[in-house]
Parts: structure tokens; C-alpha cells; sequence
């Protein structure tokens, strides 16, 4: 497994490493955001780490050029405690994951190991949902063979639930999950409550069986 850490604090970039390679990843470092950038195009990686504030191009600038070419490699961000915002900007990105500086080594190993396993599963599966299929590689939610036009969210929020089917999700973690904590929560659970029906709308157009299931006073269960 290839890393690619780019992270302009040197001694930190050093240290990252040395853990990752630690646990038998294979390593590489760039500690300016045009240099990280033209290796995460040029070269495979199974995961990319990017700081944020970088000089040459930011971890954000990274992310948007390298989904704008087509790549899914899993990306974890790497942010400031202060800076909430770069978080938000981040998943919006399509970043996978973020992780907040200072952490420790194993909360740093334990969200790449969960980024490989998701992007391994991810490449091949789909879940079959009574008549719906979730292809998490494509991205993609067909029924009965006809694909829907889901915006992200829409997919984001229905991957989540199928990920997690047969169990009452509150509205609250289902829109932690789709829009990242320290939101309003608020506008969180009523954009989530407009999703789902959104959602339900798409998927009873196309001739499927509503799969969402409301559970009153406390969030939402997909059934299957
Ligand atoms: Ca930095």
C-alpha cells in the first residue's frame, strides 16, 4: 500500500511517515501543495494525505484537481483545530475523511485502515436493496435497471442508510454523516428531512417500493 503525505511542516511530514511506515505502508512525502499535486497525478497511491495549508497550491486545490481528473483515491484531510470551515470545504471536496492536528498515531492508523477497507469494498460491491441497487464504486443508485439522478447528498444520504440498514438512524446522525459536525443543527435535520423526500420521490417515479421508512420522534430506517 502507497501513501502519499503532503504536509508542509517538515518535521511533522517526518513523523507521519515514520508511523505509516511503521506499520509496513510505503511512504512518500511532498511538502509543497504544486509538488503533492503533480505526484498525486503522475504516480499511484492508495491513499492520499493532504494538510490544508500548504504552500504552492492548498489541500483543498489538491482534492478538486484530482476528482476533476477522474481519481477516487481515498483522501484523508488533515486540519487545524480552529479552522472548522477548512473541515466543511474539505468534504464538500470529496475528501473522505479529515483528522484534526494534534492527533495520535492510532487514530491516524485506524482512519486509513477504514479508508483502504471502504475503497477495496467500494471498487466492486453494490447493496441490493429490495428493488434498488447501491453501486458505491460508480456512485450510481439504479431501479429495477434504470439509474436514478441523485444529486450527491441524495446518494451520500442513501449509501449511508444501506450501509447501516435495518437500524433506526436518528436525523441527527445521518446529517452529521452527509454534512459534517458543528453545522446548525437546525437546517441540518430539516435539509435531511427534504432530501428524503426528494429520495423517495425518485426512487416511486422509477416504479420501486419506498424502502425509507420514517420512525417517528426519532430518524429514519432503510428496510431490507
Ligand atoms: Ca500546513
Amino acid at each position: 500500500m502507497r501513501i502519499l503525505v503532503v504536509e508542509d511542516e517538515e518535521t511533522l511530514a517526518q513523523r507521519i511517515a515514520n508511523i505509516l511506515e511503521g506499520e509496513n505502508y510505503s511512504v512518500e512525502t511532498a511538502f509543497r501543495g504544486d509538488d503533492g499535486l503533480e505526484m498525486a497525478l503522475t504516480e499511484e497511491y492508495d491513499l492520499l494525505l493532504l494538510d490544508i495549508l500548504l504552500p504552492g497550491r492548498t489541500g483543498i486545490e489538491i482534492l478538486e484537481e484530482i476528482r476533476k481528473e477522474g481519481l477516487s483515491t481515498p483522501v484523508l484531510m488533515l486540519t487545524a483545530q480552529d479552522r472548522v470551515e477548512d473541515k466543511v470545504k474539505g468534504l464538500d471536496a470529496g475528501a473522505d475523511d479529515y483528522l484534526t492536528k494534534p492527533f495520535a498515531p492510532p487514530e491516524l492508523l485506524a482512519r486509513i485502515r477504514s479508508l483502504l477497507r471502504r475503497q477495496s469494498e467500494a471498487t466492486t460491491a453494490s447493496i441490493e436493496i429490495g428493488d434498488i441497487s447501491i453501486h458505491t464504486g460508480k456512485k450510481e443508485v439504479s431501479v429495477k435497471g434504470e439509474v436514478l439522478s441523485l444529486t450527491a447528498k441524495e446518494f451520500a444520504i442513501l449509501e449511508f442508510m444501506a450501509y447501516n440498514k435495518n437500524r433506526v438512524l436518528s436525523r441527527i446522525s445521518i446529517s452529521e454523516h452527509v454534512w459534517g459536525d458543528n453545522f446548525d443543527l437546525f437546517s441540518m435535520t430539516n435539509f435531511l428531512d427534504v432530501h428524503i423526500k426528494n429520495l423517495r420521490k425518485k426512487v416511486l417515479t422509477a416504479g420501486g417500493e419506498n424502502p425509507i421508512k420514517t420512525v417517528r420522534g426519532v430518524g429514519y430506517m432503510l428496510e431490507g
